[in-house]
């Protein structure tokens, strides 16, 4: 668990308030989401009501006015109990503070306080079919008409893409200027004409979390929608808060290794073949004691990051070194604890093989790993 130098007391409490969100609300239905494909609208609600939507965003707009910890209690308390898919993180930690860091007064006060009480579920609209890497090929247009903007193209692999009720759609202004033509438009999709989601996509994990295509067929979008009131910040904006989201990304595939861990080592010392138990055999010993080592690097890693992060220097640069050293040594690891598991490994009812299935989408979104290597290898 995290322990760095500026975790408290009051981290802790939230831990405890957490913890039991996750054992009352969650864990005894998360297999039957899976089952559905999507989260259900009542859950936050309830999370809503429990404090753990929007924990950072300042208590003026109902917010916990908390502090990166907080995020990263809730990642790590749902992957205890293996509910990895659970997308709070993306509504809270990323989407809220778009409009809080770079939305106008009145967005603030329209959006915020119903994503706060999970009125509003998010999403963040960005990969389309023939742009996902290359954010700056996007295709979708939004073109002025009147005092407000009609909005047309397709995006895929979006997450909350089901149950979201307000997409982030990133679009382009201006078709000539590439990454600089490119705007976030907050859409809300109650009674928006012309918005239509595609079926929800079959994934190999992470089976709660739905993941949409989205159409729009000139869907208008107000003026005041437009996030910070101004076009073409739509690449900065996004980019910015890439290092907070890849650092959260870290935390998940660390408390992902802890528990595939802590699990196998169970699992192996019940086990028995050949007479004795799984973990009597020094290769089940040795491959154990190799993931937790790479769990522990992970985790002094992510101490210093978040040091880092709270001290202000945590840069694009760190960001993708821990996210892609995290969720590659993650899958690693997971691998591992599968193979020890042998053929119930591949059985979906254990923990392990939805680890492992869950664990696979590190190395792809929120940015590849070839783009980290890219994006580390710049600064050569
Ligand atoms: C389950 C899931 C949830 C997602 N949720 C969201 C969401 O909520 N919102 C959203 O907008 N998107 C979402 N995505 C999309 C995700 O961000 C993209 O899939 C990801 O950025 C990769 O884009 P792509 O799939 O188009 O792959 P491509 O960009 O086509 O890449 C294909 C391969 O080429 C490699 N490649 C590309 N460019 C380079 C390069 N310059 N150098 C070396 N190799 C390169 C990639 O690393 C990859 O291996 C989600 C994806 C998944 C699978």
């Amino acid at each position: 668990m995290i322990r760095s130098r500026h975790y408290t007391p009051a981290h802790e409490a939230f831990r405890t308030t957490v913890r039991r969100f996750m054992e009352r609300e969650c864990a005894p239905h998360f297999r039957d989401w899976q089952a559905d494909g999507k989260t259900p609208r009542e859950l936050w609600l309830k999370a809503g009501e429990a404090g753990l939507l929007c924990t950072k965003v300042s208590p003026e707009y109902g917010g916990g006015g908390g502090d990166l910890y907080h995020n990263l209690i809730i990642i790590e308390e749902q992957t205890r109990i293996c509910f990895n898919e659970l997308t709070f993180y993306l509504h809270s930690d990323i989407i809220a503070p778009y409009i809080e860091l770079y939305g106008t007064d009145d967005q603030r006060q329209r959006f915020l306080p119903r994503m706060c009480r999970g009125e509003l579920v998010a999403a963040i609209a960005m990969t389309e079919p023939g742009a996902g890497s290359d954010l700056a090929g996007i295709r979708t247009t939004a073109r002025a008409d009147g005092n407000g903007y009609r909005l047309n193209g397709q995006k895929v692999f979006i997450s909350n893409g089901q149950v979201g009720n307000l997409i982030c759609v990133a679009a382009k202004t201006d078709t000539e200027a590439g990454a600089k033509g490119v705007s976030l438009f907050l859409l809300e999709t109650d009674g928006a004409d012309g918005f239509t989601r595609g079926k929800n996509l079959n994934k190999i994990g992470c089976k709660a979390q739905d993941s949409s295509e989205l159409f729009f067929d000139n869907v208008y979008v107000p003026p005041e929608n437009l996030l910070g009131g101004a076009e073409g910040r739509g690449f900065p904006q996004l980019m910015m808060r890439l290092p907070e989201e890849r650092l959260i990304m870290a935390m998940s595939a660390i408390a992902n290794m802890e528990e595939a861990v802590a699990e196998t080592a169970r699992y192996t010392r019940e086990r028995e073949a050949f007479g004795q138990h799984l973990i009597d055999f020094q290769n089940t010993r040795f491959k154990l004691a190799e993931c937790k080592t790479k769990a522990m690097l992970g985790r002094a890693f992510l101490e210093h990051a978040i040091d880092a992060f709270i001290d202000g220097t945590f840069d694009t640069n760190q960001a993708a070194m821990i996210k892609l050293w995290t969720t590659e040594r993650q899958y690693e690891v997971l691998d591992e604890c599968l193979q020890l598991h042998g053929g119930y490994g591949y059985m979906t009812e254990f923990n392990i093989a939805r680890r492992y299935a869950d664990s696979r989408l590190g190395r792809i979104a929120g940015g590849t790993s070839e783009i980290m290597r890219e994006v580390i290898g710049r600064t050569l």
